[in-house]
């Protein structure tokens, strides 16, 4: 890890990577890159490269974890061996738990989770490359597979984080600020202006908080004005190419973030052939969840079904 910079911010107001204190990173976001996935993002974010993957919804095994009256949703947020400077070891540990948790909340005020009761939703963001700012990053690509699988939400959700370096509060952090700031505090807001996820790491006083609240409230507002401009161009096929670059539509955020509201959402009517489709791959994709039991490879003996069994009922 590199040394602790003696500032931050120059004397002209500018940060290490040459950014103003209330601008983000460059992003970009491409759908549809994953074909067997039934919805796809890949995004990068400054020198973060995330992609994920949304698989559902289809019917959930075994069947004892299904709820009776609501979709499941599973997140699993993973960094890559590779993604960071020294090699993290593969596989779920504290950290990718909690992101997987915390991440997973943040998209339950918008899925319209009964519309699938007893099916599954699995959410998977890979970080490919870190460079802070990575679950920020995934829930951002999350909530545009969401969108391209066809998902019915109320709206999608955005995330970006807000920091402290040199006594100022800085948007969307950098590496450097990331590492040896003051305070880490992502948040993420729906469409609505619902806030469904606040971490914080660091001291902020009162005024400030309200000020960082009101900086990822902005940065949030942003970026949904993106997503939505990606969704427009993928699925009203008006460009040819489905990369939407940040400075390309900057301009257009304030219009695109009062209507539009529903591009992300879809029909649910290709569910039952989703759910039937997908009963042998579920094992493939089994998920870390932090307040719920992992699979277990064998069912219940007191479960009567078999999973080869159709199902008796309906999951839609
Ligand atoms: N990081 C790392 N190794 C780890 C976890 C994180 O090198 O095991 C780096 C990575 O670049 C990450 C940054 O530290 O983006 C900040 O991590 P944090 O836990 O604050 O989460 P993030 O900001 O990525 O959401």
């Amino acid at each position: 890890m590199s040394d602790k910079p003696e500032k931050f911010i120059d004397e002209n107001g500018l940060r290490l990577d040459g950014r103003q204190v209330d601008e983000m990173r460059p992003m970009k976001m491409e759908l549809g890159v994953i074909s067997r996935a039934d919805g796809s993002c890949y995004l990068e974010w400054g020198k973060n490269k995330v992609m994920a993957a949304v698989y559902g919804p289809r019917e959930l095994h075994p069947r004892r974890m299904q709820k009776a009256d609501s979709v499941l949703i599973r997140y699993r947020y993973n960094m890559a061996a590779f993604s960071v400077e020294d090699r993290i070891r593969p596989g779920p540990n504290r950290r990718s738990i909690e992101i997987s948790k915390v991440s997973r909340e943040a998209f339950e005020p918008v899925v319209l989770t009964h519309l699938y009761p007893g099916a599954v939703i699995d959410v998977f963001a890979e970080v490919l490359q870190a460079d802070a700012g990575t679950r920020t990053a995934a829930i951002n690509a999350a909530s545009m597979a969401l969108a391209d699988a066809g998902i019915p939400m109320k709206g999608l959700v955005a995330a970006c984080a807000v920091g402290k370096v040199d006594g100022q509060l800085v948007l969307d952090l950098n590496k450097a600020e990331d590492n040896f700031g003051d305070a880490d505090f992502p948040m993420t807001f729906t469409q609505d202006g619902e806030v469904s996820l606040v971490q914080m790491d660091g001291n902020f006083t009162q005024e400030e908080f309200k000020q960082a609240v009101e900086m990822c409230k902005e940065g949030c507002q942003k970026i949904l004005g993106m997503q939505q401009e990606a969704l427009r161009n993928k699925f009203a096929g008006e460009l040819s190419t489905d990369e939407v670059d940040v400075e390309l539509i900057e301009e257009d955020v304030v219009e695109a973030e009062s209507d539009d509201v529903d591009e992300g959402a879809a029909e649910p009517e290709e569910v039952d052939e989703d759910v039937e489709e997908s009963q042998d791959d579920v094992e493939d994709h089994s998920m870390i969840k932090a307040d719920e039991p992992e699979f277990e490879e064998d069912e219940p003996e007191d479960e009567p079904e078999s999973e080869e069994d159709e199902p008796e009922e309906e999951t839609a």
